[in-house]
């Protein structure tokens, strides 16, 4: 299989979990991964289900090739190419807890050291604006800063990571902060994490569930396990 037809296999594989994972629904949400000239993203309105790898759409500084459109957020996918070099997938979705919070215009604070997956010690959410606009994808940029993902004011959330599968995984994880912080905040008032707490998980987690490929005797130290026999 060649590079193109992998990247659009592991996008496709991507883009057919969101709905069944029940973080999106219908035709809404969109996902991409960068390639050598641009990115390969969702078709603009196609449901899912009727997706084939040749209907992915590759956007590059030239424009788009091909009978379908590419996502109407096609300018938040470029901007998160442009802006974070280690971005190679992108996925954004209307999960409905995240959503949720993004509706109230509230951020997801530090109430549970696992908001540090994103990158930073809260969830940010960017300004409103209309879908597929240049104004979205600039309030997303300046919401996202050193983080992986932000919430979208009356609209969703989105996320990158190193691969699309990753910006999936950060995907679920932020929906599933939002649905804890909204259950928690139901019951009472949580308690938030202090800066210095969450700045010792964010420490671990750069050392994280990294593949024993990667796997150094300084993160195993960072994380605490027993001596490492062989
Ligand atoms: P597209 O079908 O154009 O990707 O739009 C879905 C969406 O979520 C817009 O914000
Ligand atoms: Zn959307």
């Amino acid at each position: 299989m060649g590079t193109r037809a992998r990247l659009a296999a592991d996008l496709l594989r991507v883009a057919q979990a969101l709905n069944p994972l029940g973080i999106n629904q219908g035709k809404s949400g969109n996902a991409s991964v960068r390639t050598a000239d641009g990115f390969l993203v969702t078709p603009s309105g196609v449901p899912y289900e009727e997706l084939t790898p040749d209907m992915l759409v590759e956007v590059t500084a030239a424009g788009y090739r091909g009978p379908l459109r590419p996502s109407s957020e096609w300018r938040m996918h470029r901007d998160i190419y442009a802006a974070y070099p280690a971005a190679g997938g992108v996925v954004h979705v209307h999960s409905a807890h995240a959503t949720a919070l993004a509706c109230l215009r509230q951020p997801i604070p530090p109430f549970h050291y696992m908001v540090a997956v994103a990158g930073g010690h809260t969830v940010e959410v960017a300004d409103y604006a209309t879908f597929g606009t240049q104004a979205l994808s600039d309030a997303m940029l300046a919401a996202l800063g050193p983080r992986r993902a932000c919430l979208l004011a009356n609209h969703g959330q989105i996320a990158w990571g190193a691969t699309v599968a990753k910006a999936l995984d950060l995907a679920v994880e932020v929906e599933s902060l939002a649905r804890q912080y909204s259950l928690a905040r139901a019951l009472g008032d949580p308690v938030l994490l202090t800066p210095a707490q969450m700045d010792e998980a964010l420490a671990r987690f750069a050392a994280y569930g990294k593949p024993a490929a990667e796997r150094t005797a300084e993160d195993d130290a960072v994380l605490e396990f027993p001596p490492a026999l062989g």
